[in-house]
């Protein structure tokens, strides 16, 4: 039996990110959830990185950087499928080397 695939990408009304799957399953997922999920090496190292005490970016210093949006008001720019195993989303942050397998998409999310 293959395993599901995504028959239908939509963002909702408030631009988070729902996909209808082959097996008639329909999740949503928010932006900040596949973002922070991002598989890619450079955020797999961010997030296994250990803590840097004063040099880590909280919620404070966030807010004095004086360029790009905050993590809560990301958005996808773009979806596209790579072959027939995963989608690469680019974000409205810049971050675009995200590749999202399917596997993972499943795990995410919830069950609308
Ligand atoms: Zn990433």
């Amino acid at each position: 039996m293959n395993a599901p695939t995504p028959v239908n990408l939509a963002l909702d009304a408030e631009k988070q990110l729902v996909i209808e799957w082959s097996d008639g399953a329909r999740r949503r997922y928010t932006v900040r959830e596949l973002r922070e999920k991002c598989p890619c090496a450079t955020c797999r190292e961010k997030r296994n990185a250990p803590q840097q005490g004063p040099q880590t970016m909280n919620a404070g210093v966030l807010e004095l950087l004086p360029s790009g949006p905050r993590p809560d008001q990301v958005q996808i720019e773009a979806m596209s499928p790579v072959g027939h195993y995963a989608y690469s989303v680019t974000f409205s942050d810049g971050h675009d080397t995200g590749i999202y397998p399917l596997e993972l998409l499943r795990e995410l999310g919830t069950t609308v």
